[in-house]
């Protein structure tokens, strides 16, 4: 979605949102400079064969934000915008989700510049090896986690952690999570994300009083979580999905789309523009529908100043990392758009990925239903404690999220004796 990620930095966007809590949390000038940093971080350069005999290079970078609460936690982006200063502000905000679902992780965040869609499966595999090769010394079951992110998925990381085990001679599966179920990837990751994502906004309308049966869905990215928001808000709640976009534009439909249609066309054409009986619109357009509900889950930025008085919807679902930009939150909320701010809203994944490594370092295997019922009550617990906190503090449910999140990483930071 390289048309959809303005010039703006998420890092900066980042730390604009830290100072919304510092006066609350009493945070010490040293202890908010700590939180606007990451301890760590890795820059690569990669050389991979490619299928016509050349040799490429590619950067990388593997960012590990901070590890207060434990080992580092967070996935791998192979994107042909990638930056290191996206990948650094993507790191902090698995720092804060881990601590605000209570998972006992720190943050961190990979990236790849390249772009998949224009390389082969064998491209990809040496590319991904290489990749583990060169963060080898960083990650480990106990240290750093990696997991898939945009444009990564299982497939990439049955490689990755197969490339980590032939290096350390021994079957390491926990070094990775997100992984095929025949590699000991946990049942129900794939739909994580997006099924902990409407677990939160059931629990948001129920609040509101919007009957979800019926409710108006808009779906912008098309993805691992784009497609399963769709599919679920059909199937979970009886929701009307009204528009889905990708990175090449979007659809709509005032009967509503059937999301596995959609899907199938997607991997036909490559892109869901063009199902039949839709109107072509664009991404833009997508976010400003009058729906219910309106799920960003593609990139970064994409609610700004210059649209969030657009935004039509009753409820801002940001399955993506860092959607809205901190001047559109306060927008939003003048307006009294209920938002679900991505820490809480996209927490599944990185939720069941947790299970995954649990259920990994005890050699053991939980069913689907457990997987959904844990991920539930997590998911359920999370969005009252944002939500009580945002109506104690009369606060948006960015601020209150950054609260209980920032404050939980500063306290452990505070008892460990760092500062
Ligand atoms: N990439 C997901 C996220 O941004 C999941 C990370 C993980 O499972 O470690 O939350």
């Amino acid at each position: 979605m390289a048309d959809l990620i303005p010039n703006l930095d998420l890092l900066d966007i980042v730390r604009k949102q830290i100072k919304t809590c510092v006066g609350d949390l009493e945070l010490e000038p040293e202890v908010e400079r700590i939180l606007h940093s990451p301890m760590r971080e890795l820059k690569v350069c990669l050389t991979v064969p490619m299928d016509d005999g050349t040799i490429k290079v590619f950067d990388g970078f593997r960012v590990q934000y901070n590890d207060a609460r434990g080992p580092t936690k967070g996935g791998i982006r192979f994107h042909p915008d990638e930056t290191i200063e996206t990948i650094r502000a993507l790191a902090a905000l698995m720092t804060w989700k881990c601590a605000l679902h209570r998972l006992p992780l720190g943050g961190a965040k990979g990236g790849v510049v390249c772009n998949p869609k224009e390389m082969s499966q064998g491209e990809l595999e040496r590319l991904s090896r290489a990749y583990i090769r060169a963060i080898y010394r960083l990650i480990g079951p106990d240290v750093d986690i990696p997991a898939p992110d945009v444009y990564t998925n299982p497939r990439v990381m049955a490689w990755m952690m197969d490339e980590y085990s032939r290096m350390s001679t021994k079957n390491e599966f926990g070094v990775i999570t997100g992984k095929p179920l025949c590699l000991f990837g946990s049942e129900g990751r794939n739909e994580a994300t997006a099924r902990g994502g409407w677990y939160a906004i059931r629990e948001a309308a129920k609040d509101m009083g919007l009957d979800l049966l019926g409710a108006t869905v808009a779906v912008q990215g098309y993805g691992n979580v784009g497609y399963n928001a769709a599919y679920l808000a059909k199937s979970l709640f009886g929701c009307k999905v009204v528009a889905a976009s990708d990175s090449k534009g979007g659809i709509y439909s005032e009967e509503g789309l059937d999301p596995e249609e959609v899907f199938v066309h997607k991997s036909e054409t490559g892109s869901v523009v063009g199902y039949p009986g839709t109107k072509n619109i664009s991404n833009e357009e997508l976010l400003e529908l009058e729906v219910d509900v309106l799920v960003p889950a593609a990139l970064e930025n994409v609610i700004t100043k210059e649209n969030a008085s657009r935004i039509k919807a009753s409820i801002v679902a940001e399955m993506a990392n860092g959607p809205t930009t901190p001047e559109a939150d306060e927008i939003l909320y003048e307006r009294g758009v209920h938002l679900i701010p991505d820490i809480l809203c996209n927490g599944g994944g990185v939720i069941v990925s947790y299970f995954e490594m649990v259920q990994n370092a005890y050699m053991y295997h939980w069913d689907l239903e457990e997987v959904r019922q844990r991920l539930d009550e997590k998911m359920t617990f999370a969005y009252h404690t944002v939500l009580d906190a945002s109506k104690s503090y009369d606060i948006n449910m960015r601020q209150s999220s950054y609260i209980v999140a920032v404050g939980r990483v500063v306290e452990a930071m505070k008892l460990r004796g760092w500062i």
